[in-house]
């Protein structure tokens, strides 16, 4: 094992609490250790963060910066590092200058090892920021430097400068966005060298993915209601197309009983920032909300994504789900979409500039949307990723659609739409025909006349948007986007309306079935899961929450959900045990092991275990994290004296070589001579003045020495 590596792995145990890195990551950071640029492509929840992290970790003196879009993000990941006990903060110009001043002062002091700062307040310190000791630069949603991507920012562009300015300084830059064309824009543009790779899968298997066509407004929310209820200690987002969709969703959402708050671009900072925070504190469950929302959420704890509306394309819509399940726990994706969405989406694509590349795109997620096959081998085909096998967890794999001879069904909708002159109606007034709808416009048409009017009563409104969205999607028909979006027969569709050729169609299935198992569940309250794993598992989900709400923390930034289900699997009974669990460094178990080990203890109906050797290395890694005597006392509800006997026993098996914090020079050299002089006499006189716990750690000290 490299230097490197083993200083790496030390840290990332210690800070992070993990005890392997995963693919790639160690890679990264030895090629950013040896001063390589790099460049890391991992999907959301993907483990970037640790790739630049840890070598700021690494490198001595110096501090590590990190640019960042987004100030929620920058504080999110600060507070994240403050927690683990890594000294991080950010300076950007939403925040009293006067504290911006002392934050530099701190990393000019090399007191600070990551700091986060926008682009343009990075750019305008650029000079003055020469005498710093910079170890790295990390260029956070580095896919915002490229017109290719969907979320550009001219700021970013400047960002070459950085280059000029440090040539010998390495530069990570780090997305989720994997586009070739936005991959070869940020090296280029950030002029990286030889930059050291990392493109892992962009796969996240424990996300399932479904997708229902054009479910009424009333079977959404039931939908969403369902899910909220499924997962009551845990959150969700549900996206909306529009600022409109999104209050009203909230207000459904609420008046069903569900903590629901809004968030979009058309509320005052204020109002929004309340939204965040309760959704990020756990008190809303649910946020309804425009993709003005999530950029840089960090929150894991994260398990649905809804979308109302269909995005515009593939990456977006990744990216968004991408933040349900960031803990790798099971979550659930669901897409909602209907003409409508794409009608508005066509309009946004052609307003939008980029045209041409705006429309394949919007095609590319219809095809998602309207899937028949597995849905995460189109996903992961769209980021050239090859997949041979079905996923087994959409619910294209689930339940494989049954499909049946349409071609009588699209007679009728292709007649209608023949008999209505051919180029006159969109699928809209199509349906309302063939249902039979007499709706004034129609009845002015005189379509009530045609013979096909009401010739598909037999089928529901959604049964047949769902039809002929299949039949758009197989050629039946096209949509004339520049004629009002009306639809066209095709040539395949004038064979199948003169009975040429046949049509197969997959079933219909409605969007209530894939919560109807839920159902009673609902019903009758949240389930209670006779797994002890899980029955723990959510009572130590409430010990985060009043832990959280005492120590003034978010929920998540106390441990993530994967760490509490570890826990639930390991039930830690002391300190040392806790530190085995996945995602307990030593500074938050020193903070919040008491509680949880409580919550563990008594779950198994333990009393406290008061065996010496544990009690010793708890005090023994209470010490290293810097914790006092009397603190600790407190902590284990102990009596200092014994927190001191158990010192002195550490030093004398050689456990604790710094002595500096438990006694002074002064008082162990008063001590020592004591002894020396009169040892049968000593402690009667020492005990005038000293603690019988400190005349021991001095002893303890001496005869280590071997001065005793
Ligand atoms: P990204 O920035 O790519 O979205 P993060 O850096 O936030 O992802 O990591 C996602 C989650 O995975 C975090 O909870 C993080 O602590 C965890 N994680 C990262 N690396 C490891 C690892 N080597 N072992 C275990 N968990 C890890
Ligand atoms: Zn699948």
């Amino acid at each position: 094992m490299s230097e490197i590596e083993q200083r790496a792995l030390s840290l990332l145990s210690r800070f992070y609490g993990y005890r392997s890195f995963r693919p790639g990551q160690l890679e990264t950071i030895e090629a950013l250790a040896s001063g390589r640029d790099a460049v890391v492509l991992l999907p959301t929840g993907g483990g970037k963060s640790l790739c630049f992290q840890i070598p700021a970790l690494l490198s001595e003196r110096g501090v590590a910066v990190v640019v960042s879009p987004l100030i929620a993000l920058m504080q999110d990941q600060t507070q994240a590092l403050v927690a683990n006990g890594i000294p991080a903060a950010a300076i950007h110009s939403n925040q009293d200058e006067g504290y911006n001043r002392s934050v530099l002062d701190a990393a000019f002091a090399g007191k600070i090892k990551l700091l986060y700062t926008s682009p343009e307040r990075l750019l305008m310190e650029l000079e003055h920021w020469k005498h710093l000791n910079i170890s790295l630069f990390a260029i956070d949603e580095a896919h915002c430097i490229s017109q290719w991507g969907h979320d550009f920012r001219p700021d970013y562009t400047q960002l070459s400068r950085i280059k000029e300015e440090f040539p010998s300084v390495p530069v990570i830059a780090l997305t989720a966005t994997a586009d070739k064309l936005t991959r070869d824009d940020i090296i280029t543009q950030l002029r990286l060298r030889d930059p050291f790779c990392l493109l892992g899968s962009f796969d996240r298997p424990n996300i399932s993915l479904r997708a229902y066509s054009n479910p009424g407004m009333k079977a959404r929310m039931q939908f969403i209601a369902n899910l909220a209820r499924k997962y009551p200690q845990d959150s969700g987002i549900a996206y909306c197309i529009s600022r409109d969709g999104a209050e009203k969703t909230c207000a459904a959402l609420s008046a069903m009983g569900l903590r629901a708050v809004c968030y979009h671009a058309g509320m005052s900072a204020d109002a929004r920032n309340r939204s965040m925070r309760a959704f990020l504190d756990g008190s809303a469950q649910v946020v309804c909300a425009t993709v003005a929302f999530g950029m840089g959420i960090d929150k894991s704890n994260i398990r649905w994504v809804v979308h109302n509306n269909m995005p515009g394309n593939i990456e977006s819509y990744y990216q968004e789900i991408g933040r349900a399940g960031r803990d790798g726990l099971p979550a659930e994706a669901v897409l909602f979409y209907s003409y409508s969405d794409v009608i508005m989406q066509r309009k946004f694509a052609e307003e939008s500039g980029r045209q041409g590349l705006n429309i394949e795109k919007l095609g590319r997620m219809q095809a998602y949307a309207e899937a028949r096959v597995c849905r995460r081998r189109i996903l992961l085909s769209y980021f050239s990723e090859e997949r041979a096998a079905d996923c087994g967890n959409c619910d294209i794999c689930r339940n494989p659609p049954s499909r049946f001879d349409g071609t009588i069904l699209a007679q009728k909708a292709l007649s209608a739409v023949m008999r209505t002159g051919g180029t006159n109606i969109g699928v809209f007034t199509l349906i309302n025909i063939l249902r039979g709808a007499r709706r004034s416009d129609i009845v002015r048409a005189g379509y009530h006349t045609i013979r096909t009017f009401g010739a598909g009563i037999d089928l529901r409104q959604e049964e047949w948007t769902d039809y002929i969205g299949q039949m758009i999607q197989l050629g039946v028909f096209e949509i004339a986007y520049d004629d009002a979006n009306h639809l066209r027969v095709t040539p395949l569709g004038m064979r199948i309306l003169k009975g040429e050729e046949k049509l197969t169609l997959s079933t219909y299935v409605p969007a209530q079935q894939g919560a109807k198992g839920r159902k009673r569940a609902v019903e009758s309250g949240p389930e209670i899961s006779a797994d002890p794993v899980q029955q723990l598992f959510g009572q130590l989900k409430a010990v985060r929450t009043d832990v959280a709400r005492k120590e003034g923390l978010l929920p998540y930034l106390v441990f993530s959900d994967a760490t509490l289900l570890d826990m639930a699997r390991q039930r830690p009974a002391d300190i040392d045990e806790l530190l085995q669990v996945s995602g307990v460094g030593e500074k938050k178990a020193v903070r919040f092991g008491k509680y949880f080990i409580a919550a563990v203890r008594k779950f198994e109906g333990l009393t406290a275990r008061q065996d010496t050797g544990a009690s010793l290395r708890e005090t023994l890694v209470l010490f290293n994290a810097g914790v006092s005597p009397s603190e600790i006392a407190e902590i284990k509800k102990i009596k200092l004296s014994t927190v001191h006997s158990h010192l002195a026993n550490l030093i004398a098996e050689g456990m604790i070589t710094t002595y500096g914090t438990l006694i002074s020079r002064k008082e162990y050299e008063t001590i020592v001579a004591a002894m020396q002089a009169d040892r049968a006499k000593a402690y009667e006189t020492l005990s005038e003045t000293f603690s019988r716990g400190i005349i021991d750690i001095a002893l303890a000290i001496a005869r280590v020495k071997g001065v005793l």
